[in-house]
């Protein structure tokens, strides 16, 4: 049995997502006609409180439409040095908004409004206008960390208060929201865009979804058009999401489990020095002793696949194609990894 934990992005549609798909009512996307697409908008948008909705083709494209919404010439966006807007999307925020960057640090990927404030830049001729803040929830590189509201709101309310946009990168919201309990009624309220995955723990084939206002909205629509993400009978795509929507929310506390259970399989690992926190489905192992690409050899020899996630880290991803079964069968090949 090959267990590969290299992402929650390698799954395949299940039986009932298909069928969904095959089921949709579909029409062209470009021309406002998809019905199944403007139910899926209309639906994300009503769950978090926001006005307006787009389906994108990936993550990247619903990130990079926020950033060129909000920033350009001459101004910059704030986030964590280990965003993903910044390190894994090609220098998008450079070449897409021809905008600056802005990178704090702190624990787990997370950074604070007195963070933030500090960093804001002055009203001053020879400063890059501090126009937007990029939150990311979960941190992917902060090993699926966690923000809480009451972590977001004085991000949300400095913001407001100087005038800076928001935006949240949510392509694991639904992980955060399903250990918090928190609403996504609540989380809309604090941003002025927010970007979803559907591909990820959702277990879509594709698909991401930005939120914002009316206006935010069809100015992005432009800008979808624009960098080529205009799709046409979409709705097979949007019916997927809808569905997986309506099912595989609640059962993402099961790959958090699943997760624990990897990380507590490493707790005392000879050749683990560190296991991140594990809050969601990502779990990141600091190795002692070995490299990265020697220790993911060694998983390949268990047919247990991962990622180099830094000079001495490695990452798995639970799913929703990972089972108790797989589980079970990580457990034993861990057994054969030896110094
Ligand atoms: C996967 C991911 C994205 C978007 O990725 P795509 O592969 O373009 O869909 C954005 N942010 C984070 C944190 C992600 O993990």
């Amino acid at each position: 049995m090959t267990i590969d934990l290299r992402s929650d992005t390698l799954t395949k549609p299940t039986r009932g997502m298909l069928e969904a798909m095959w089921a949709a009512e579909v029409g062209d996307d470009v021309f406002g006609e998809d019905p199944t697409v403007n139910a899926l908008e209309a639906k994300l948008a009503s769950l978090f409180g926001m006005e307006a909705g787009l389906f994108c083709p990936s993550g990247t494209m619903t990130n990079q439409i926020a950033i060129k919404l909000n920033t350009g010439p001459h101004q910059e966006v704030i986030c964590h040095k280990y965003s993903h807007i910044y390190l894994y999307e090609a220098g998008g925020i450079m070449t897409n908004a021809h905008a600056s960057v802005k990178l704090l640090d702190g624990p787990y990927g997370k950074i604070t409004a007195s963070d933030i404030a500090a960093a804001i830049s002055p009203d001053d001729v020879h400063a890059c206008e501090t126009s937007l803040v990029s939150l990311e929830n979960t941190m992917n590189k902060g090993g699926g960390s966690i923000y809480t509201l009451d972590e977001v709101r004085p991000i949300s309310s400095l913001c407001r208060e100087k005038g800076i946009a928001l935006h949240l990168d949510g392509a694991r919201l639904f992980n955060a929201l399903v250990v918090t309990g928190e609403k996504p009624l609540d989380w809309g309220a604090q941003f002025d865009t927010i970007s979803i995955c559907l591909s990820k723990g959702l277990g879509c084939p594709i698909g991401s979804v930005l939120l914002g206002s009316k206006q935010a909205i069809k100015r992005a629509r432009k800008i979808r058009k624009s960098f080529g993400g205009g799709m046409r009978q979409a709705g097979y795509l949007a019916a997927a999401a809808i569905y997986a929507l309506d099912h595989h929310v609640d059962r993402l506390s099961e790959d958090h489990t699943r997760a624990k259970a990897i990380g507590q399989f490493f707790e005392k690992h000879p050749l683990v020095s560190e296991v991140f926190p594990v809050m969601t489905n990502i779990v990141i192992a600091r190795l002692q002793g070995i490299s990265p690409e020697a220790m993911l050899e060694k998983l390949r020899e268990q047919q247990i696949f991962a990622v180099k996630f830094g000079p001495d880290q490695i990452r798995f991803v639970t799913h929703l194609d990972f089972g108790d079964a797989q589980l079970e069968e990580f457990g034993r090949g861990i057994v054969g990894i030896n110094v």
